[in-house]
């Protein structure tokens, strides 16, 4: 299954979500704070032992107080205008989250909208870049993907994508 949804991605109670980090892992605004907040200090004191992770890659972690098992932290692309290989760095933190999933067993996963805050990625070119990432994931053992959306136009967005579209998996 997959699908949008609007909401706080930290209430979500599935087997990971996926956190829009920075290459530092050491918390930061919009959905990273939110996140490293409902959790508590445990998930800081974890993340500072990843040593950092590169744009377009991902690295696990436990839930701590959220409702979801594990936190898969990712990082974004910041938009520099389209040219600098954002759509590739951008559809490879949707892969890199796919597979991090799949290794740790998760049939659920809940995604933000990575990069589309901060760091300036145009919302729908994303959204497109998202749906496009998770429709190619063929044979994952994943079983539901939810777009989580923080305001009303993102998550029309990603309802518009998904209409008519069939999981992979
Ligand atoms: P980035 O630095 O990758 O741009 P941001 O956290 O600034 O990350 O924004 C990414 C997206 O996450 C934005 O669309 C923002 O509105 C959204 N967002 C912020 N807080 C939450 C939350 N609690 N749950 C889901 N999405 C959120």
């Amino acid at each position: 299954m997959i699908e949008a949804v609007r909401g706080d991605i930290v209430r979500e109670r599935v087997d990971a979500i996926v956190n829009a980090a920075n290459t530092s892992l050491l918390g930061g605004g919009g959905v990273d704070g939110a996140i490293h907040r409902a959790a508590g200090p445990g998930l800081l004191a974890e993340c500072r032992l990843l040593n950092g992770c590169s744009t377009g890659d991902a690295k696990v972690t436990k839930g701590y107080n959220l409702p979801a098992r594990h936190v898969i932290h990712t990082v974004g692309p910041v938009w520099r205008g389209g040219d600098q290989n954002e759509a590739e760095l951008l559809a490879s933190c949707y892969r890199r989250c796919l597979e991090v999933a799949a290794e740790i067993r998760c049939r659920s996963l809940a995604f933000p909208a990575i990069s589309t805050g901060v760091y300036g990625y145009p919302p729908r070119a994303a959204a497109e870049v998202a749906v496009q990432t998770v429709l190619a994931a063929r044979g994952s053992p994943i079983r539901s993907v939810r777009f989580v959306c923080f305001d009303t136009e993102t998550a029309s967005i990603y309802e518009e994508l998904l209409t008519g579209q069939e999981a992979p998996f």
